[in-house]
This record gives C-alpha cells, structure tokens and sequence, in this order.
C-alpha cells in the first residue's frame, strides 16, 4: 500500500509541476516576441536561395554592435567571420549552415543576430557573450549542396578536421569555451511528427555524447532549454515540433560537443505546406533560440523536468508526399478494379544528398495502402477512378488522368 501510495504522490507532484510550467508558460505568452519579430526578420534575405555575394553586405552591417573576427576561408576562399556580441560570463556559441544546402538555418541566425541589437536585448547581453557564426560553408551554400567544395560532410568531420571550415568551427569552440552551443541546419520536407502526421516545421535534439545515451549536466540542461524552447513556440507550430533522430554519431560536430562540455543544442528548420520560403520554420527556430537566450541567462530552465523534453514527438522521416490521392480505384487492364492510394514525391535526382524542394518533377514513390503516411496536398478519391494501361511502378512519372464521377478528366499534374 505505501508503494502504491508513494507512486500516486510523485505521479500528482510531477503533474502539479507540468501544470504549473505550461500555466507560467500561458503568462509569458501575453509578452511573446511573436508580434515583434517582423521587427528583427533580415527583410533584405527574404528567399531560401542567397548567393555569398548577397549575405556580405547583410553581415557587414552588424559591424557597428558586434565584435567581428575574420576566423579563416572555405575552401574555394571565402572568408568565414564570427560575431560577438554581450558582456556576461556565459558564453553561448552558435553556427549555420555547415550543410550548403540549409540555408534557412542562416537566415533564422541572422534575425536573432538582429533581435540581440534591439534594446530589448539588453538584459540579456548583461548576462550572456553571444558569438555567432553564420554560413560555415559558403561554398556548398554556393552551390546549393551539402558537403564542402573537397566533398567533405563537414558534420562528420569533427575528429578529423580535415576541412578548413570543421578547422575553423573547432578553433573558435576551443578558442571561446562556451557552456551552450547552437548547431543550426535545415530538414527535408518529408519528415513528420507523430501522431499528427504533420510535416515537421521545426525540430529539436539534445545529442548524445555516448552510445549509451547518458545524461549529464550538460546535456540535461540542453534538453531542459529544448522543453523551454518548444513550449514557448507551441502557438505558431502545434503539432509541427518534433524530437531528431538521436542516434549517437562519434564524428559528428554536435556529439562531440556535447561530450566536449558544452550543452549542445541542434535546431532543425523544417517544412510547412505553402511555405516555399520556409518563412514558418524560420520563425520558429529564431524565436525558440530567442527564447532560449533568454532562459540560459535568467537560469528559468534550471528546475524544468525533462520529461517534457522526452515527450516531444518524434521526428519520422519519409513519412509524407507532395500529393496523396486517397482510395481511388484503379483499373488494370487484366486485374480488373481494386482501391490503392498513391503516393507522389517531388524527384530529387540522382543525388540522393538534395533536398527536392525544387525540383518540378514528380514520381510515383508509393502505392497500396499508405495509410501510415501523410500528404502534403490529399485527395480524396473514392469518387474517382484511374485506368492504368502500362500497370503501376514505383518511380513511374505520374502521367495519369483522374476520372470524377460526374464525367470530367483531370491530369493529376494539376493536383500538385
Ligand atoms: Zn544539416
């Protein structure tokens, strides 16, 4: 009887102290930076797609509030500058865009890199000493691709340093100590939360620092930041926040931190539908860092417990398409007629790395029952029907035309 009883009284204490965090959390939201953000969005890299030559000038502006220090060049010579900012004792470090082809990170970096100029900043930067460090790899952002301009992924380049920019990122770590760290990249559109199955607008991780997955101090506080973070955004991304994979990587950047010392933070902008832009997880990610800023220096995260953090829904990759018509029958020439859904992706081409936001040309990628997947745009289609002449394949460009129960053909090419 006492067991019992003990398990119900810790069971009421920590729903107490859940309800108590989201109501504080209800309070703040009355003094959100929701309204404001226009006021510090980097209106002058409004698009995903920015060449060098673009952010330079956007950079160079920051000159007059924040210490810059020329930390090196990218392979093909670009120069790669850190911005410091703040007079407290907690040093925070973050960076973007290690991967070339997730410039929104950047772009979520330069509208906190804005916010802290702005008065309200002020308290914070008391406490805090903000070093950013934007655009890692200017070269694969100028080629719109993943890896640097030798083909190295630098996120598995943290032990050997062969790149100059894995060099740079852990010369400035070494150089500043900071006890939290931002690791900043971008997600396909793919992924999605669970239960929703909604396309993942913004996702958070902790990273382990060993296989095991133990938890330290360090990555405690990370996880504590995350459920601060994720909390606070609720009300522009519900049912869109996930949990990354968290799979120990012992050459990846954000791992080794963690085990390095610092509370390592990895924020994933994701997707939304009818965002090109990615505008929504921009957003979210600069304010949930925003958020966090805030919570390093008044230490509001330090009594969080990081069940909040461990209920944050996963992170489901491939788990949705461009377009999903629904239980429509299909007709095959010597099979008669069945219902399947049909599943279509952008194509990615060969390079399996990209990301096929761009891409404006679709392939078959599922078939059958797909009920356990979600779509981007869906279709109804138990009034329709499709005659499929050549049969169904997997990759087969959907060439089809959808046949409405009132008589009139539509080309699935018009649904996307
Ligand atoms: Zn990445």
């Amino acid at each position: 009887m006492c067991f019992i009883y003990n398990v119900l009284y810790n069971l009421q204490k920590k729903y107490i102290f859940v309800k108590k965090f989201f109501d504080r959390n209800m309070q703040r939201k009355s003094s959100n930076n929701y309204e404001s953000y226009n006021n510090f969005f980097e209106a002058k890299l409004p698009c995903r797609k920015f060449l060098y030559a673009d952010i330079v000038p956007v950079l160079q502006r920051h000159k007059t509030k924040y210490q810059v220090n020329l930390e090196g060049f990218s392979v093909l010579g670009r120069e790669i500058k850190s911005y410091t900012i703040g007079s407290g004792k907690t040093v925070v470090m973050l960076w973007s865009q290690m991967h070339g082809n997730e410039p929104v990170s950047t772009l979520a970096l330069l509208d906190v890199m804005n916010y802290l100029e702005t008065v309200n900043a002020l308290p914070l930067l008391k406490s805090l000493t903000v070093c950013a460090l934007p655009l890692l790899n200017p070269d694969g952002n100028e080629m719109f691709c993943r890896r640097n301009a030798m083909g190295i992924d630098l996120n598995r380049d943290a032990i050997r340093l062969t790149a100059p920019e894995s060099q740079i990122l852990k010369g400035l770590y070494d150089r500043i100590k900071p006890q939290v760290a931002f690791n900043m990249h971008d997600q396909e559109q793919y992924y999605t939360t669970l239960p929703e199955r909604k396309q993942t607008m913004i996702s958070f991780l902790a990273p382990k620092y060993n296989v095991e997955g133990d938890i330290n101090d360090n990555r405690r506080t990370a996880m504590q930041l995350i459920s601060v973070a994720q909390d606070f955004i609720k009300p522009i991304a519900e049912g869109c926040i996930a949990k990354y994979s968290d799979s120990f990587m012992p050459n990846a950047f954000g791992d080794n931190m963690q085990l390095w010392g610092a509370s390592t933070i990895l924020v994933e902008c994701g997707s939304a539908p009818n965002d090109p832009e990615r505008l929504q997880p921009r957003r979210a990610a600069a304010l949930a860092i925003i958020r966090m800023l805030k919570s390093i220096a008044s230490k509001d995260y330090a009594n969080i417990d990081i069940i909040l953090y461990h209920a944050i829904p996963n992170n489901i990759r491939d788990n949705t398409f461009d377009l999903k018509i629904n239980n429509i029958e299909i007709h095959l020439p010597s099979r008669g007629a069945f219902r399947a859904d049909i599943g279509i992706r952008r194509y990615k081409g060969v390079d399996f790395e990209d990301f096929a936001d761009f891409s404006t040309e679709y392939h078959v990628e599922g078939f059958g029952d797909l009920s356990q997947y979600g779509g981007i745009k869906v279709f109804d289609g138990s009034q329709c029907s499709i005659t499929l002449n050549k049969g169904v394949k997997i990759g087969d460009i959907p060439d089809y035309t959808i046949l409405l129960n009132n008589g009139t053909q539509v080309p699935i090419n018009q649904l996307y």
